[in-house]
């Protein structure tokens, strides 16, 4: 146990007025020359990193409980994994895996068969970002089957390319004047389970059964269902287990592939290497991205070996797999492994949902506390009784958040994604946590 004296030794630290002096002609030259289409919630101007602290360039030390958005899994700039990276980038950058061959990229995908949430042989390809692993998944399931349709959900991200584009359906600007999109896919509602209850789940697949396959699409022109086995961007909704079980049933039936996106939800953020692992279910892929390499961009689709039949040229891309990605992903599964990440990751997120658990009730904002592990969402509501979105107040304590000193991000209307590194320990969470707490209050009154 921490005493309260080195909590707040341990705690953040806000020195100046943010932004501060430094940060300032960062931010006048990011409003000039930076694309407009980013989505910045406050004025963090990051220069240093170090474990689940980002320090600005003004000194101040923020508790990073965005993870980068859930992507440093193993902290900012863990020695090992900036070890990994200067030894890799010492012998060699780049030689394309694509048109050559290397090692680690062989020893990858053997680590990564090992913890496949579904029995092996598999197979990976591998890209530069959650939507090329996505993107990745769609074509090949196109090919695979020689079938054009592909379902997905709504409240689902899957990324910002056309295709993985064509099935996101997360927020109206994300798609509005890109069209048009990729043909032939099908939105059906996620089940939540908050606001409609455990009804809803298999209301959602019942509609796939009974009015989609019945009226406008036949189950046999179905390429595969897309689906986050813990809803990320959309708002941190977990996949009730018996709306995944519907899913593979429905697939099995009607030879469709089950693709599970666990670009967000995967690599132990859940307290399992994959999120679908607590729901039981096996699919047939799996996209893997964000918290795969601490930070340096890499996208892997990993599938079952017999689902990967395309001919040489049907797919690649120049920098997928870089060495140096390669490296960083492997001292990341390592750090994973010998750290026991997976059972930190469980055992503080317990504590935090146990502790948040209350929060419904103490709260007047809160209205719903979800997740696994460390992926946990704040649902914040005007109306306890009528449940009516809150996303003025959410980005209001985001803000109120970050003047303390503790980063975090919004997700779906008017959800707080909780997703810290998965070294937070219980002492840092309930640092964070406290700041969280009082800045729900002020954000009530
Ligand atoms: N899939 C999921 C579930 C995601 O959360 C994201 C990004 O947030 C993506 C795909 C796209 O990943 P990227 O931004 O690396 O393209």
């Amino acid at each position: 146990m921490l005493t309260k004296t080195a909590s707040v030794i341990d705690g953040p630290k806000i020195k100046t007025a943010l932004p501060g002096a430094n940060a300032k002609p960062v931010l006048e030259g990011d409003e000039r020359y930076i694309s407009p289409s980013y989505t910045r919630s406050y004025p963090l101007v990051a220069k240093q990193g170090r474990g689940i602290v980002v320090t600005d360039v003004d000194g101040n030390e923020f508790f990073d409980f965005s993870s980068g958005i859930a992507v440093t899994s193993t902290g900012h700039c863990h020695p090992d994994v900036v070890a990994a990276i200067q030894k890799q980038a010492g012998e060699l950058i780049h030689m394309s895996g694509t048109d050559f061959y290397y090692e680690t990229l062989v020893t990858l995908a053997e680590r990564l068969s090992k913890i496949a949430p579904m029995p092996g042989p598999h197979r990976v390809y591998y890209g530069n970002s959650g939507a090329d692993a996505v993107e990745c998944a769609l074509k090949l399931a196109r090919y695979h089957t020689g079938r054009q349709n592909v379902i997905a959900f709504h409240g689902a991200f899957h990324g910002r390319t056309m295709g993985a584009l064509s099935l996101t359906a997360s927020k109206p600007q994300q798609k509005r004047r890109f069209s048009p999109l990729v043909p032939g896919v099908s939105h059906v509602s996620f089940p939540d389970v908050y606001r409609q209850g455990e009804q809803d789940a298999l209301a959602c697949t019942r509609y796939i059964e009974e009015k989609l396959f019945k009226t406008t699409l036949p189950p046999e022109e179905v390429a595969a269902i897309f689906v986050e086995p813990v809803q990320g961007e959309g708002g941190y909704v977990p996949a009730p287990p018996a709306f995944l079980r519907e899913l593979r049933r429905i697939s099995d039936e009607h030879g469709i592939l089950l693709v599970a996106d666990e670009v967000q939800s995967g690599v132990g953020r859940t307290g399992k290497w994959w999120a679908i692992e607590h729901m039981g279910v096996e699919p047939d892929m799996v996209c893997i991205a964000k918290g795969i390499a601490s930070g340096m961009p890499l996208g892997v689709t990993l599938t079952r070996a017999d689902i990967m039949n395309w001919v040489p040229g049907s797919h690649a891309s120049t920098f997928g797999g870089n060495p140096v990605c390669i490296a960083a992903a492997l001292a990341t599964l390592d750090v994973i492994e010998r750290q026991g990440l997976l059972r930190n990751s469980e055992e503080v997120g317990n504590h935090l949902l146990h502790r948040m658990g209350e929060w419904p009730k103490k709260h007047k904002l809160v209205g719903d506390v979800r997740g696994f592990g460390l992926m946990i969402g704040i649902e914040l509501v005007k109306d306890k009784a009528t449940k009516e979105r809150a996303p003025a107040e959410r980005d209001r304590v985001v803000e109120l958040a970050f003047e303390r000193g503790v980063l975090f991000l919004g997700c779906g209307a008017n959800t707080i994604r909780v997703a810290p590194p998965l070294i937070t320990s219980k002492q840092q969470a309930d640092i964070a946590m406290d700041v969280l707490e009082e800045c729900l209050e002020i954000a009530a009154n």
